[in-house]
């Protein structure tokens, strides 16, 4: 092929590549240097691959990256480099399946536009590997139920990139939320949004996003309520709120729901692409507790009556990887499971089913899946 052959020589002139070219390095796999960790594939080298996720797998304790899916030669031979990955461990879309013959491979990991999770998330699991895939799961519940049940047919787990179930501050939310720390919330507030005006990014493409905000962050709002409250909710009810209706056309550019609980705690949430705000608030009979910025990769800032959070910086993905690659070596279960990402999934069909009539809708039928301290 083409870009084996530029890799090849790439591999030859590249000082860095140089070192991984040693006879010596050669002769141990990466499998037998990383002994006792998953390797994981990359699959769509994006900005979140190439920003997030592959300089996360620097700091992982139990997997490595061992592969890369790309459609791109630039992207490989930028990976080839900086994470001395050798030719055969580099494959493109068409020869993805070939993953199945490469023992070094355990997991992929998914991160293309929404409406490709499902598909490569499926090859991969029919390629005889476990599969996270990236958030939102799928653009419908329908796509979603075909991947938790490729995976069931295939014997594979499969996860849903939420990395804020191993974040500090969201683990102290939850803490403090389902324990009842300040006593029974009363109410939450929780909104993530971002101007984004960009017609040329697929985020707004309904077709490969699946919907608009909500589908992009309003997820990580609805996912902060429910483990801040440790409870599902029975029913949606969703407003539209877009400003400029003519720009947002076939998609949501605001978007404001709330949900009903069991416990009858009062909630709003929110998202957009016409403004911008990130935090999750609840307030208990004993105080308000909260974090803002809540949903970036680091700086999260958390206050409760009692003072502020104090937490060491992480390194999310990081941790969530290695949560994720733990749980597949010990047979655990994990929070970020397709199941979670089903359930998720199943939530939004109807908040978009609510959006359309602004009446409630039920949520019964929903995988009664919860994230519990
Ligand atoms: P991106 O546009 O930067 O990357 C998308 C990748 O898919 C690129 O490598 C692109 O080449 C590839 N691709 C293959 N076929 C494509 C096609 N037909 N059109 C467009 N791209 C195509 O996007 P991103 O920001 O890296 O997001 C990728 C996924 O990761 C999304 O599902 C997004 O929701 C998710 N994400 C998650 C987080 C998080 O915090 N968990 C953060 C950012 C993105």
């Amino acid at each position: 092929m083409k870009r084996r052959g530029f890799l090849s020589t790439t591999l030859k002139t590249s000082g860095v590549l140089a070192i991984g070219s040693l006879p010596a390095f050669n002769i141990i796999s990466r499998k037998k240097l990383y002994k006792d960790r998953l390797g994981i594939a990359l699959v769509g080298l994006g900005s979140y691959a190439t920003n997030q996720l592959g300089p996360g797998l620097r700091f992982t304790k139990n997997c490595y990256l061992a592969g890369v899916v790309t459609g791109s030669p630039d992207k490989a031979e930028k990976f080839a480099i900086d994470y001395n990955l050798d030719d055969k461990s580099i494959y493109n879309y068409d020869n993805y399946e070939e993953i199945a013959n490469n023992p070094e491979i355990d997991m992929v990991y998914v991160a293309m536009p929404n409406n490709m999770h499902a598909e490569y998330t499926i090859r991969g699991l029919q390629a005889g590997k476990h599969a996270i895939s990236e958030k939102p799961m799928s653009t419908t519940y329908a796509e979603g139920k075909r991947m938790t049940d490729a995976a069931a047919k295939t014997d594979k787990r499969l996860f849903v990139g939420y990395r804020l179930h191993f974040d500090p501050f969201h683990l102290e939310m939850m803490r403090l939320g389902q324990k009842q720390v300040y006593g029974k919330v009363l109410e939450t507030d929780a909104a993530f949004a971002f101007p984004l005006t960009d017609k040329k990014r697929w985020r707004l493409d309904k077709v490969m996003a699946g919907g608009g905000p909500m589908m992009d962050v309003g997820i990580y709002a609805l996912q902060g309520t429910i483990y801040t409250l440790g409870e599902l909710p029975t029913a949606v009810t969703a407003v539209e709120k877009t400003k400029d209706k003519a720009f947002y056309s076939d998609i949501e550019g605001t978007l404001e729901w709330s949900m009903k609980f069991p416990s009858g705690t009062k909630n709003i949430l929110r998202t957009s692409y016409e403004d911008g705000y990130n935090y999750v608030k609840a307030r208990a009979e004993q105080g308000e507790f909260s974090v803002e910025p809540a949903y970036s990769y680091n700086r999260l800032a958390g206050t409760t009556p009692a003072g502020p959070m104090v937490f060491p910086r992480v390194n999310q993905q990081a941790l969530q990887m290695d949560a994720i690659a733990l749980s597949v070596m010990t047979k655990t279960p994990n929070p970020a499971s397709g199941m979670m990402g089903l359930r998720d999934m199943f939530m939004i069909d109807k908040i978009y089913e609510s959006m359309g009539t602004g009446k409630e809708v039920s949520l019964a039928g929903m995988p009664q899946v919860l994230d519990r301290m």
